[in-house]
């Protein structure tokens, strides 16, 4: 045996799989080192979850002449013929000539290829894996997985083999994938169904047929074949997104049953009057139906935290007022958060103006509101003699007190971080009502997740006597087109908006492109029939309110802007919508920004404008830009090309840890893995049935875990 374990001995309970990386044969302390550094694995634990993230399957292999697709993946089997390092300082790369029966395609190496260069040696044979890139009209692949044909057989065990992700560092310390391999080959002769003991009850393992999970982690890495490695997969994929979803919702029940809410429990004069005489136009049944889930949810008793998505221009401010209306009607006051100024503002202006005749007292609170003023809107907030509170992150600062604060609606709730959340649940004796809306539509798996301890509402129907927007995708040479577009539809009386990218507020290069692009728009519309109004990060509030008044009140034609307008601004005769340098733009944020148009009676554009030359993410972005309106549609598109690392709100949510499951693949097993873990919750509301203490244990186990990593890191 394996002289380390003494030293383990010494710890006589610590189980085999919390044993510390460097005693497992092959390993040791230098290595242990650089998979903590790198990975941060810790533990046999940690490195058995480092899951494989592909097979290779060697009876499937493409030919060099079949690499056809820019960004398609291709697994390839051929000889090197040719290895060299070329470049100046700056572009040093090794370029390894790859050669099949078919042809020859060059493989890349710009970082680790001196390492690289040693490894790899001409007239061998190889597997090649990795994303093709066409590169003036010839293939190349750059940093692809290659694994020499040989040393693959020598080791073959079955046809999948297991391909692991690594470091640079790691390939140092002989940890490249093969070497994780033979490690985990190690790990796997060690495991038992005592060494690695089941977590899910028996009864859930028996209602799925589900392996065992010892003979999960078995086959996970060495799969016997390729049905077993699909059982594998699909029981581990199930039991981590059962845990997360167990943990939301017991959350979610221990909160209802813990934390009383305000009880709404009269639909009262005021909320009936204005219903009856003072709106505007006829709900829709969408609108009615979350109207009513709220109105049942705030007179329950528990205190509501629902989030209501629903795409742009679905209606969800006037579900807002009516809400607030109700906490009126209950002697309650509200507040209504939005994530900027401008569209603070403009909910101000709404609301103020929908119920200002029927008594309700509506005030506006911002970064830019006057001492004076504020101090005045604290005094009447505290008297109560505001109803309704609207403004930006200005409404939580501890300073504003209210005097019986019982809803709270945030506008685009992404924007908050979890911790402005939570002091707004301090603003009254019990915390008052959430209500978040989101215009930012998320897949299903992803709100599942994100959002799975909230209730959720869907306003799935526009209003009526919307026309669909038309979208189109123009390449630079088109520009002349784009221009007389745009005069044609001005010369109808119509607006336009002009959007350039600003990843970062006040980046140079990007303020550039906006300054230019204002230049050259000058000459094709000059003053003084054309009038231009800008809007840009760099600009001082009052300065962008102006221009924006100017836009509003029909003084200038055209609006350029950066991505402050990105959200909720409600202009209805704007119906042209360009937008700059779209490819730079993520696809959430396209169909955000094209949703500021087809509001009013008109017939809206969405006019993208690209550079030629397009990724083939871009294009596809772009296609379904083209294709369709469809917010939930496109957020789908958005995380299958994004993932979830990059969609908003998902840092803290816990599904970035996701070892295995892939919530833009694996929405199925999610909704089984929820609704199994509904189910036992509903049969037992706090686990405390003894078969449901191995649940217990595993979620206890799970929340140390990620204490002991904050505490490392
Ligand atoms: P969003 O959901 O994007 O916040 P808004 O609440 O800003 O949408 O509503 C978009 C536009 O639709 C507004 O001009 C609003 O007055 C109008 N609207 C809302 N509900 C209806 C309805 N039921 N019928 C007609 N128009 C409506
Ligand atoms: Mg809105």
């Amino acid at each position: 045996m394996n002289c380390n374990f003494t030293r383990v001995n010494q710890q006589p309970h610590t189980s085999l799989i919390d044993y510390p990386i460097e005693f497992l044969k092959g390993i040791g302390p230098q290595r242990a080192e650089a998979l903590q550094k790198e990975l941060s694995i810790y533990t046999y634990q940690q490195f058995l979850t480092h899951y494989p993230f592909r097979y290779v399957d060697k009876t499937q292999f493409q030919s060099v002449r079949e690499v056809t697709e820019d960004s398609a993946y291709y697994q390839l089997r051929g000889h090197i013929i040719e290895l060299e390092v070329i470049g100046d300082k700056r572009t040093k790369r090794l370029v390894a000539k790859f050669k099949d029966a078919s042809g020859v395609l060059e493989l890349v190496w710009f970082q680790g290829y001196k390492w690289m260069y040693e490894k790899l040696k001409a007239n061998n044979e190889y597997i090649v894996y990795g994303k093709a890139t066409s590169f003036n009209g010839r293939f190349n692949m750059a940093h692809p997985d290659i694994e020499i044909v040989n040393e693959l057989i020598l080791t073959n065990q079955s046809a999948f083999q297991s391909v692991y992700h690594s470091t640079e560092k790691l390939k140092f310390k002989s940890l490249d994938s093969d070497g994780i391999r033979r490690s985990q080959r190690n790990l796997n002769t060690l495991l038992t169904e005592q060494s690695i003991p089941e977590t899910l009850t028996q009864s859930i393992i028996q209602d799925f047929r589900f392996l065992s999970r010892c003979e999960s982690m078995k086959q996970i890495h060495f799969p016997d074949s390729k049905e077993l490695l699909d059982k594998a997969r699909y029981r581990l994929k199930f039991e981590e997104l059962f845990f997360l979803q167990l943990k939301l919702l017991r959350n979610q029940s221990i909160r209802t049953l813990t934390v009383r809410g305000f009880v709404f429990s009269k639909v009262g004069e005021i909320f009936t009057n204005f219903y009856n005489n003072h709106l505007p136009f006829e709900l829709t049944n969408a609108q009615k139906r979350v109207v009513k889930e709220i109105r049942i949810d705030m007179g329950s008793g528990k205190q509501m935290n629902r989030l209501v998505q629903g795409d742009v221009g679905s209606g969800k401010t006037l579900v807002a007022l009516l809400s607030m209306l109700l906490a009126c009607d209950n002697g309650f006051q509200s507040c209504l958060m939005a994530p900027t100024e401008i569209l603070a503002k403009q909910h101000f202006i709404t609301i103020h103006h929908l119920v200002e005749s029927i008594g309700i007292k509506v005030a506006l609170l911002t970064g830019s509101t006057k001492t004076k003023e504020r101090r005045l809107l604290h005094q009447q907030l505290e008297a109560g003699s505001i109803h309704i509170l609207i403004g930006t992150h200005a409404l939580i600062e501890d300073i504003v007190v209210f005097k019986n604060l019982g809803l709270v609606v945030i506008d685009e709730q992404h924007r908050f971080g979890v911790a402005q959340r939570a002091k707004l649940h301090k603003k009254n004796s019990q915390p008052p009502h959430i209500l978040i809306m989101t215009a930012t539509p998320i897949p299903r798996t992803l709100a599942m997740t994100l959002y799975g301890d909230l209730d959720t509402s869907v306003i799935d129907e526009l209003p009526p006597g919307r026309k669909p927007i038309t979208s189109m995708h123009f390449m630079e040479s088109q520009r002349l087109r784009l221009i007389g577009f745009m005069k044609q539809e001005i010369a109808l009386g119509r607006q336009v908006y002009i959007v350039y990218p600003l990843i970062q507020e006040g980046e140079k290069l990007d303020f550039q492109n906006l300054q230019n692009g204002y230049d050259a728009l000058l000459d094709d519309f000059p003053p003084p029939q054309y009038q231009i109004s800008i809007v840009h990060g760099k600009l001082k509030s009052a300065e962008k309110e102006f221009e924006m008044q100017r836009f509003i009140k029909r003084e200038t034609q055209i609006m350029v802007a950066t991505t402050v307008i990105e959200v909720g601004v409600n202009i209805p005769n704007a119906s042209v919508m360009v937008i700059e340098s779209a490819e730079r733009f993520g696809l959430s944020q396209l169909h955000q920004l094209r949703g500021r148009v087809g509001r009013g009676a008109d017939k809206s554009y969405c006019i993208l404008m690209t550079s030629y030359k397009l990724g083939a993410d871009s294009k596809l972005r772009m296609e379904t830009m083209v294709r369709t309106n469809d917010g939930f549609e496109i957020s789908e598109v958005d995380l299958k090309l994004r993932g979830p690392g990059d969609l908003d709100g998902t840092q803290q949510s816990g599904i970035l840890d996701l070892k295995i499951a892939d919530l833009a693949q694996d929405g199925q097993i999610l909704q089984l893995a929820r609704s199994s873990a509904q189910a036992i919750l509903n049969e037992d509301q706090q686990l405390l049935k003894p078969e449901n203490q191995l649940l217990v244990q595993q979620l206890d186990k799970q929340s140390k875990i990620k204490e002991s990593w904050r505490k490392i890191g």
